[in-house]
């Protein structure tokens, strides 16, 4: 894992496994829930719960443009009611212009909270198994890569780093939230995950998936923070590909780490640590995020 830089006015106070959080030096033993933090994405890839090496180019600055383009529409840009988001003005160190946010910090909630608009991944496995989705009964014969009736919510609890985050029940989530909180997260994902996928459509693509993070800020007020719409939180598939494919990997044809996650699921036992990434794999990957956003923010 590449550690982190030194930044100028900043301390280093945690790394994930993609991005780096700074706190203002000076704010240092203060407890102001309202300072500001950097959030740097780095250009890590993981897949099955390894960093892997090497990084793709420029993979960070690519998700950070991702992001502040979808808060901007989420604030009002896509025409839609505001979504309070965590971004806040300020200078960002040169050394990681591009790829870093300046944020308000918020105390973050405990689950993610995904949006299915499609079955898919973990949401296919559980479905294979029980016919439900983090416990909500689906309509039997559904294909991997179907569309589903409506978006539904799956949220997930956030596991400790290292951990694999576990899917759970709406009830589940009222334990750990409590019942308002809940239905609040739930009901504002759907509304986010509803605009996006239609500003994703206009634009020939499929938001099947997509997981937010929301924190309350300093009022109490639930505001979307981390990184939102990402090509690392979420799928985008080819809408042309997905009508016209026959086979799952034909309707699949997604904007992620999809690349990644199939070269090394066909390389590796999954023992040990993971192999080098292929110059080609690396290229294609990162073609394939330029792509997204050009797709996207194209008029
Ligand atoms: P993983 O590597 O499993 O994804 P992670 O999600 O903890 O772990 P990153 O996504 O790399 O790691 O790091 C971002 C971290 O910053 C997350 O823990 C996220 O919840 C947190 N975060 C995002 N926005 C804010 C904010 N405004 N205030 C406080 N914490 C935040
Ligand atoms: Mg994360």
């Amino acid at each position: 894992m590449t550690s982190p830089i030194d930044l100028p006015g900043w301390r280093h106070v945690y790394s994930g496994k993609v991005r780096d959080l700074y706190a203002p030096s000076d704010a240092a033993g203060s407890d102001a829930a309202d300072t500001a933090l950097l959030v740097v994405a780095s250009d890590r890839v993981s897949a099955f719960d390894h960093v892997l090496s090497p990084g793709i180019p420029d993979k960070g600055v690519l998700l950070t443009t991702l992001s502040l383009w979808w808060f901007a529409r989420l604030a009002g840009g896509d025409g839609g009611r505001t979504i309070p988001n965590h971004l806040v003005d300020g200078p960002i160190p040169d050394a990681v212009r591009g790829r870093a946010m300046r944020v308000r910090r918020l105390d973050m909630q405990p689950i993610e909270c995904v949006v299915r608009g499609y079955l898919t991944g973990s949401g296919w496995a559980e479905y294979t198994a029980n016919g439900t989705v983090c416990g909500i009964a689906l309509p039997g014969g559904l294909a991997n890569g179907d569309r589903l009736p409506a978006p539904i919510f799956t949220p997930a609890f956030k596991a400790p780093m290292g951990e694999h985050d576990e899917n759970i029940s709406f009830e589940q989530a009222v334990e750990l939230v409590g019942a308002e909180t809940a239905a609040e997260l739930r009901d504002l994902s759907l509304e986010i995950y509803t605009r996006a996928a239609a500003t994703a459509e206009e634009h020939g693509l499929i938001l099947a998936d997509t997981k937010f993070e929301f924190g309350r800020d300093a009022d109490g007020v639930l505001t979307l923070g981390d990184e939102v719409l990402t090509s690392d939180s979420s799928r985008y598939w080819d809408a042309a590909a997905w009508r016209a494919g026959t086979t799952p990997a034909e309707r699949m044809a997604s904007f992620d780490k999809q690349i990644v996650r199939d070269w090394l699921a066909a390389e590796w036992d999954k023992q040990g640590t993971p192999p080098e990434l292929p110059a080609e794999i690396v290229e294609r990957t990162a073609a394939r995020y330029r792509e997204l956003l050009d797709l996207l923010t194209r008029d």
